[in-house]
Parts: C-alpha cells; structure tokens; sequence
C-alpha cells in the first residue's frame, strides 16, 4: 500500500467535506482509501488535504491536479443550502451492528462480484412483499399502471435525458463485437493465444479494443427513462398519468460499492408521473404521505430531507445542485443501518417542464408536460429493514411476517 497527502491549492469548508467525499473515489480507481484531513483556519476548520491509500504506486502529480480540479469545478462553486429535514418516524432507531456478516453467514447474501450480490430467503420474500406493497398504494391512489421494461436502453434516450452528461460515472455501456467473421475470429485467437501470465479480463480487454463497439444501449441507471421515452412527442389524454414499473437497475459506483448499502446491480421500483405542472406536485406530494405511513407501519426508524445528485463534469454543476436543493425538487427518505449511517432507500423527484422539454410531452391542454417520480430502492430497503428488524421473521411485524411465510409456504408446496 502506498500513502500521499495531497494538499489541496483551495481549502475546502466544512459545510461541503460531504460533496468531496461522494466524490474522491472517482477521481481515480487507483484510491482504495482515504481521509479528509481538517486545519484550523482561525476559528473555523477547513478541509486542506486528502490523504489517498492506493495499491500500486500513483503518479502523485497527476493525482493532485485531478483532486485539485474536482474541487475547484465541482466542490468549491455549490452554495450552500442547509438540508431541510421534513418528515421524521416516530419510532426510535436501534440496528443489529452484524446484520451483514449474518447474512453472509447464513447464505441470505450470496457475494457474486464488486458491488454484486445474489439473495436467499427470507430476504427475497422480504423484498417481494415491499415491491408488492409499494406497487398497491401507487395503484390504490393514482391507478398507476404496471409496465415491464428491458434492462438495456438507448443510449440516444439517456442523452435526450441529460443522464449520459451529468452521470458518466454511473454508466455501463454494453459493447459487442464488430458483426463480422475476422472480429469473431480475431477476438478468439487473441482471448485464446493470450500469454499465460495474463489474466482473461486483461486478455478481453485488449481484445475489445480491437474488435468491438458501442452497441447503442446501456445498461438502464433508472426505471423512468422507458416512460418518458414512451410518451415522446404525444400529448397525454389525461391532466395526470402514472406508471409503475419494476426493474433491474445499474450504477457504477467505484469504490463506494459497500454491503447491500450501494450496489453496483439493484433493483428498482419507480411510480412516475406526467402531467400538467399542478397534478404532478400534488402527486408527488401526495404519495410521500403515502409512504410515510407505510414506514410508520412497518416501525421503522428514518427521517426524509432535501437532497441533490452527485452531477459531474459539467459546467453547469454547481448551478444545477442548487437549483435542485433550493426548490426542493428532490427529497429522500433515509433509513438508519448500522455504524451510524443510513441509506437513502426511497427518492421523490420532480423534474419541472425539463424532461417533458425533452422527450416532447405535452398536456391534454397542449402545455409542456412536467415530470416527476419516486423510486424505491428494494434491497437497500430491505437492508435496512432487516438491519432495524432481525433476520428472523418471528421478529417482524405481524403483516410482514405472515406475507413473507405465506408466500414462502406457496412456493414450497408447488
Ligand atoms: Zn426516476
């Protein structure tokens, strides 16, 4: 392991040592850890330093000039907007610390690459049962119509999004091989003749770069971008129309990856909602108290607050992460796990007029259309809900405990 301290020309202010924490790991794959180190500046502390561990040794002058950019492009523009905290649970918030090693333990969580992993009951009857509640009050209350979607999108339809300039980071492309005999065969022999010293995912790799291209999809970051998609350039037949969709998720996170607390493949739940500016707020609005019940319900310990998305590599930035905290255009529901953190588990989104710009929505009444949606993540969810709760279901509450056996009882005897 090698150490540097990488001193920082711009000193950092406390109030933003959280955004250049979300970000240090994308600075360079080479970080595999690091500390935000404070100094006094008067009476105030100031972040001057990140001190980086990295696997091989890193060519500090270049790492510098990354993190030093980060900071002075993505960091030191965000004005600061305190989070507004709106909503809290009444019930107290106690965590079973190895919540995560027991799953491990028992076969639950089964490890099946970075940030990946496969499940066994009764996680997956527990995950099964939050879908089915969360889909039913976005029925009972919006008639929100269930759809199925691919896993791959367009990569034309993130871009008309804003999603493949504001989150490179995230994306996984899908490649494929140039579709012609000699890439087929040039890709063999080179996977095939590799020296023995050299791994097959370097193997590929180089072989890639020779023989494939972008095949014009991504592995989808969201639900919604199918929805909007399929309503580009029509005009709706009502004031408010909704969606409901379940679908497998992607999103690099780098080194972020951690337990079932950020992974690289999830799946995702999302209602959205198109129409006129009023019917979408109202909606959105709405569904929140929805929600809130419902985690009141399940006795779970959390807190909703104000929050923006980590934006990258664009000008616009800073601009774009205070418009969206100002007008509160994005909330989340955080959920306690153990070591004093939580996950945001559940997101309330709207959009303005920008996606209906983009996709060509309009209003029955021909007005652009505005947007918004809310998106639950099942396994974080469900983390968390273990996490509070226990593995076993004897220990959680009685309506969860009976759905999930049932269910589980129903599988067993076909
Ligand atoms: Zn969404």
């Amino acid at each position: 392991m090698h150490q540097y301290t990488v001193p920082l020309s711009q000193k950092v202010p406390l109030r933003l040592a959280g955004e250049l924490s979300k970000r240090v790991f994308f600075v360079s794959e080479d970080i595999e850890s690091f500390e935000l180190v404070e100094e006094k500046e008067g009476e105030t502390a100031v972040v001057c330093a990140v001190r980086v561990t990295t696997r091989a040794p890193s060519d500090t002058v270049q790492m510098r000039s990354m993190l030093n950019q980060l900071v002075s492009d993505d960091i030191l523009p965000q004005r600061s907007v305190m989070e507004h905290r709106i909503w809290q649970s009444s019930h107290p918030v106690t965590t079973h610390d190895d919540t995560f090693d027991r799953m491990l333990d028992q076969g639950i969580a089964i490890p099946s690459g970075e940030g990946q992993l496969g499940f066994g009951d009764p996680f997956t009857g527990l995950v099964a049962h939050l879908d089915e509640v969360f889909r039913a009050a976005a029925q009972r209350s919006f008639g929100a119509l269930e759809h199925r979607y691919p896993s791959l999108i367009p990569t034309g339809v993130l871009a008309r999004s804003g999603y493949l300039t504001s989150f490179p980071q995230f994306l996984m492309f899908a490649g494929r091989l140039h579709g012609e005999l000699d890439s087929y065969k040039g890709f063999v022999k080179q996977v095939s003749d590799r020296d023995s010293a050299e791994d097959t995912d370097a193997a590929v790799s180089r072989a890639l770069a020779d023989h494939s291209t972008h095949s014009g999809y991504t592995l989808s970051p969201a639900v919604c971008y199918h929805v909007y998609e399929q309503h580009a350039g029509k005009s709706l037949d009502a004031d408010l129309v909704s969606v409901t969709a379940r679908g497998t998720c992607f999103r690099h996170e780098s080194r972020y990856h951690r337990s079932l607390e950020r992974l690289w493949e999830f799946t995702m739940r999302e209602v959205v909602f198109i129409g006129s500016e009023n019917r979408v707020a109202e909606a959105r609005n709405s569904f929140m108290q929805d929600v809130f019940a419902i985690v009141e319900e399940l006795g779970l310990a959390g807190h909703v607050e104000t929050a923006s998305d980590p934006f990258f590599c664009d000008a616009k930035t800073a601009e774009k992460i205070w418009t969206q905290r100002l007008m509160q255009l994005k909330y989340e529901l955080l959920l306690p796990v153990p070591g004093g953190r939580s996950v945001a588990a559940v997101s309330f989104n709207t959009h303005g007029s920008s996606l209906g710009e983009a996709f060509s929505i309009r209003t029955p009444d021909r007005e652009i259309a505005h947007t918004g949606c809310v998106a639950f993540g099942l396994e974080r969810f469900a983390y968390a809900f273990v996490c509070q709760h226990g593995l076993d279901p004897a220990g959680w509450p009685d309506a969860v405990s009976r759905s999930v056996q049932s269910s589980g009882a129903t599988e067993a005897s076909r």
